[in-house]
């Protein structure tokens, strides 16, 4: 059992489970390639952990197009990034990672999609899930949310609900044991209108440590990514990661 949420997140935070009910102190974050959690969510995962929650990354694709070197085939480029995404969890205290393994760029919606991301909800039963905020297509007039990004966060809110909640979907998932499981929080990054500010301040560090772990992705020097961190620092100092939140009914 680590300090309490309040203690290490500042002014927001998720809510405790209800331990009474059932509820565990488990986060999911959702992401469609190797890095993507880190850079939407890696400072909240670490703050959580140190919490004394247990977190879990899922990575839908399989990064295999992430890369102009020549040097890389999509095999090998496929193992580094594994690799790198195992080490930038181990970095946040992130306990464990999974892999779903779908084509890097050529994600679209599919129940096979959301069939696997609902498994690993029903699975791990996480209390809040974390992923990419599906709706924008270009965010703050600035980005375009990839495609990989837009799929990969509509399939885990359908997942969150109703898929993984209602016994009627997926049934051959309850025929191997699992149960319906149902997600108390959802938080989407990469909004266009945040309404839920983590502060990351005290683990900024951490968080360019996890970022850095992707070496077939980053070049740049710790000082170089902290300047890229600085441009989205808050005025007042702190560095934040934003989130649109859903706290679900029922
Ligand atoms: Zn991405």
């Amino acid at each position: 059992m680590g300090a309490g949420l309040e203690d290490l997140f500042g002014r927001e935070h998720p809510d405790e489970p209800d331990e009474a009910k059932g509820e565990l102190r488990r986060a999911m974050v959702v992401a469609a390639h190797p890095d993507d959690a880190d850079f939407g969510a890696a400072g909240t995962a670490t703050l959580l952990a140190r919490s004394g929650w247990e977190v879990r990354y899922v990575v839908v694709t399989d990064g295999s197009k992430g890369s102009d070197d020549p040097a890389f085939t999509p095999e090998t480029l496929v193992a580094a990034r594994v690799e790198e995404q195992r080490a930038a969890a181990a970095i946040l205290g992130v306990q464990s990672v999974r892999f779903l393994g779908f084509t890097d760029g050529e994600l679209v919606y599919s129940r096979s999609l959301l069939g696997a991301i609902t498994r690993e909800i029903r699975e791990f039963r996480p209390y809040a899930v974390y992923t990419h905020d599906p709706e924008p297509v270009i965010i703050k007039n600035a980005f375009v949310n990839h495609n990989d990004h837009r799929f990969s966060g509509l399939a885990t809110v359908d997942a969150v609900y109703p898929t993984a909640r209602d016994r009627m979907n997926f049934p051959e998932h309850l025929a191997e044991g699992l149960e319906t499981h149902k997600v108390r929080e959802l938080y989407l990054w990469g909004a266009n209108e945040p309404t839920f500010d983590v502060d990351i301040s005290e683990v900024v560090d951490t968080k360019i440590d996890a970022l850095l772990a992707h070496a077939s992705q980053f070049k740049q020097e710790r000082e170089v990514m902290k300047q890229m961190l600085d441009y989205w620092r808050e005025p007042d100092g702190r560095y934040l990661e934003q989130f649109r939140r859903v706290v679900m009914w029922g």
